[in-house]
């Protein structure tokens, strides 16, 4: 007890505390960072494997960092996750994405449906709903046009409650995706139950599925249960030739991944939508 004693002491290591103190600047700052306009988004394109037509993309954030530079949503998305600021941070995101797509379609470069991230605390808010129908009516933006992603982790948690909120979502007219699918635990038969468009099967099988059979057979798998419930199965982490290939022979519907590109800031996507047709 006493050695274990003086190992609890080893966790006041200066290194943890400028961890806390770097959190915690980060936290005060992002509170300031939507109204300092330093929050973007880039736009990651979606590819049918059939026909090879884009067929939607997503919105991912990013933090321009007046100091720091260009931060991943990996550095700051668990800081807005624990302090409550994913509430005004997501609704940001939505109504950006939406604004993004009118904009585009008013520039004659497509009517291209937008997918966004939501978070469990935000599937939680119960302003949600009145959140989601203010920033259609506001943007103009077509409810069919646009799909929200969910992971499964959060769908768990009251299951009846959940499926009650996700057919309201999708009773105006929502997509709904579940992300990062494999990796949580949802069960099979609430699947069966779940009022949803699409599974996205997480990158870290996608990335293993090459070199090693299991992941292959976990892809495989996914696309199985997609396919029986009638739902679209999207992969995504998709970097090569050989990876494409086996997802269209296993019947993957849609592919996302830097085989095709990147995630872009707007207009550089723009200009990857005009060259790429739609
Ligand atoms: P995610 O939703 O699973 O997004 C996919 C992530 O994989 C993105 O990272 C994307 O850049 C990356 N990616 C896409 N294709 C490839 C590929 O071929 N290879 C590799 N190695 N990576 C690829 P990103 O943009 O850093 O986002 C990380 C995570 O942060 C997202 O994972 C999502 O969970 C969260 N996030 C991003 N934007 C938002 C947002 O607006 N709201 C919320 N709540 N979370 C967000
Ligand atoms: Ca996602
Ligand atoms: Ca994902
Ligand atoms: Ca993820």
């Amino acid at each position: 007890a006493k050695t274990s004693g003086r190992n609890n002491a080893q966790f006041f290591t200066p290194e943890l505390s400028i961890q806390a103190s770097e959190r915690l600047s980060i936290e005060n700052e992002l509170r300031h960072a939507i109204e300092r306009e330093e929050l973007c988004l880039y736009y990651q394109p979606r590819i049918a494997t059939r026909s090879q037509k884009l067929v939607g993309i997503e919105a991912l954030v990013r933090w321009q960092h007046p100091e720091k530079g260009l931060l991943s949503p990996i550095r700051f998305i668990p800081v807005a996750e624990e302090s409550g600021l994913i509430i005004p941070l997501g609704n940001w995101i939505l109504r950006e994405a939406c604004r993004q797509h009118i904009e585009w379609r008013g520039r004659g470069i497509g009517s291209i449906p937008v997918s966004v991230n939501l978070s469990a605390l935000q599937l939680r808010d119960p302003g949600l709903l009145a959140m989601i129908d203010s920033t259609l009516r506001d943007t103009g933006m077509e409810a069919s046009m646009l799909e929200l992603e969910l992971t499964e982790s959060l769908l768990m948690e009251d299951v009846s409650k959940t499926i009650e909120l996700l057919a309201a979502i999708r009773e105006r007219g929502l997509k709904l995706s579940i992300d990062d699918f494999g990796t949580g635990y949802s069960s099979l038969n609430y699947l069966r139950r779940f009022p949803i468009d699409a599974l996205k099967i997480d990158q870290s099988f996608i990335r293993g599925m090459l070199d090693d059979a299991q992941h292959l057979a976990i892809t495989k798998a996914i696309i199985g249960i997609g396919q029986t419930l009638g739902l679209r199965v999207v992969a995504e982490g998709v970097e090569q030739d050989e990876e494409l290939r086996v997802l269209t022979a296993a019947g993957c519907d849609e592919i996302q991944g830097y085989y095709f590109s990147r995630p872009l800031p707007a207009a550089e996507m723009a200009a990857w939508i005009a060259n790429y047709g739609t």
